[in-house]
């Protein structure tokens, strides 16, 4: 199984449970009978793999865990209840205790808010770095810095991170780079194949592509070894006291310990567990993904391109257009197109008027829907200055390039010419 739309549809599942069913099912079930009491203990002290209790997995999660770490072509992967969960859980499992953060400037609002507030509630420290610039990730990292995290393609703006620029810093500084690969999606880039050590999706978005189901998921590329510095990884590398004698590094190794971490530990403790039916709609979606996001790409880049000649645009934010800062970096980490989530700034004044224009262009939208979602089979619209990045401050805005003007669009699977034409009559109310 070589080949990516292969890996897409098959990698996880091998047919020859008792029903023989050729499609995954859905184990909907809270809990797993144990061939006897010996066989228990043994999954409750880690010493033997299986089905236990839902909050860690069920089978038909651990089918979607296998798909997506085939499709990022990483060693193992988690999955949780959302995107959200699942930088969560990657985040603290790294950080440890007393572990430092270094963050891009250009993340997810949600992301942003879960960094600036929840975990400055517990206490852990985030610095904020914009992401272009290599020094400003270098002078960030401390000596207690356990990861640096960004995304492949931020949004709205759509900016492509130097993925490898990035990677090679935290391995300079001994410390993992994590990767949020939503926007990006498997089949447009890989980031561990340009040194990312651990990927992180929200699997509501491309993964799913259908709208229905929240998801999360990291991947552990294998790539980093916690035991090459054991006295920075303690939870890796002293005895995991709640199961027995023995180091998760030891016992699990390579590509499996960081699994294990999160899901003995963060998912069962904290309980953002993913359900059996979600995982299955999260399936049902990634064996279409390929041909969805090369549609969508091709969609967004002939939408960008019109926009761009368009009197009441100012300005089209998509690195597939030459001219665009981006331009470059896309080229090298996607070639086979670039992202279907973008966004444009309309061309009015910024006063008192400007939200008034915004609304009457979003509103009058009738095939483009006012969603706060991306990576959907239906093309959908954000304003992220009132919506998504409403909690950011006026000066984290502008960091992340977004004005008052700035529309996000997600280009569906709808006919692009039905998509032109309702943009088109949107953009005659500005
Ligand atoms: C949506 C999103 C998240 C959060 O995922 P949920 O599934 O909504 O919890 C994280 N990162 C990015 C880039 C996203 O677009």
């Amino acid at each position: 199984m070589t080949e990516f739309s292969t890996r897409q549809i098959q990698a996880g599942y091998v047919p020859g449970t008792p029903q023989n069913t050729a499609v995954p099912p859905i184990y909907q079930t809270a809990a797993y009978e144990f061939a006897s009491l010996a066989d228990a203990a043994d999954l409750f002290a880690l010493r033997a793999a299986g089905n236990l209790y839902s909050r860690n997995a069920s089978p038909t999660q651990q089918i979607l865990e296998e798909r997506i770490a085939a499709l990022e072509g990483g060693a193992s992967a988690v999955a949780v209840a959302s995107g959200q969960a699942a930088v969560a859980v990657t985040l603290l499992a790294l950080v440890g205790r007393g572990g430092h953060i270094v963050a891009a400037t250009q993340l997810y609002g949600g992301t942003v808010d879960l960094l600036q507030e929840t975990f400055d509630d517990f206490g852990i420290p985030v610095t904020f770095v914009d992401q272009d610039d290599p020094d400003a990730w270098r002078a960030a990292i401390r000596p207690e810095t356990r990861v640096l995290f960004a995304e492949s393609i931020a949004n709205p703006i759509a900016q492509v991170l130097d993925i490898r620029a990035v990677a090679d810093i935290a391995q300079d500084a001994g410390v993992p780079l994590v990767i949020d690969n939503t926007v990006g999606t498997p089949y447009l880039v890989r980031p561990g194949e340009h040194g990312a050590d651990f990927v992180v999706h929200s699997a509501t978005k491309f993964l799913s592509g259908h709208g229905t189901s929240l998801g999360g998921v990291v991947v552990d590329q294998g790539t980093f070894d916690f035991g090459r510095e054991p006295a920075r990884w303690p939870h890796f590398t002293e005895p995991y006291a709640r199961v027995g004698d023995f180091t998760l590094w030891d016992r699990f190794g390579s590509g499996q310990a960081f699994a294990a971490l999160v899901k003995s530990k963060y998912v069962h403790d904290l309980g953002p567990s993913l359900s059996p039916f979600n995982a299955w709609q999260i399936l049902q979606g990634i064996e279409t993904l390929d041909l969805r996001v090369a549609r969508q790409t091709a969609t967004a880049l002939a939408i960008a391109r019109h926009l761009q000649a368009h009197p009441a645009v100012a300005t089209v934010h998509h690195p597939g257009l030459e001219g665009n800062r981006w331009h470059p970096l896309a080229q090298r980490y996607l070639p086979r197109g670039g992202p279907s989530v973008f966004s444009f700034d309309l061309a009015v004044p910024l006063d008192a008027e400007t939200q008034g224009s915004v609304a009457r262009v979003v509103d009058s939208l009738q095939v483009i829907r006012l969603v706060a979602n991306i990576g959907d089979a239906r093309s959908m619209v954000n304003h992220p200055a009132s919506m998504t990045h409403s909690h950011l401050t006026a000066e984290q805005r502008a960091a992340a390039g977004i004005s008052l003007t700035t529309i996000r669009l997600s280009a569906g699977l709808e006919d692009p010419v039905d998509l032109i034409a309702d943009l088109d009559r949107a953009l005659t109310l500005v």
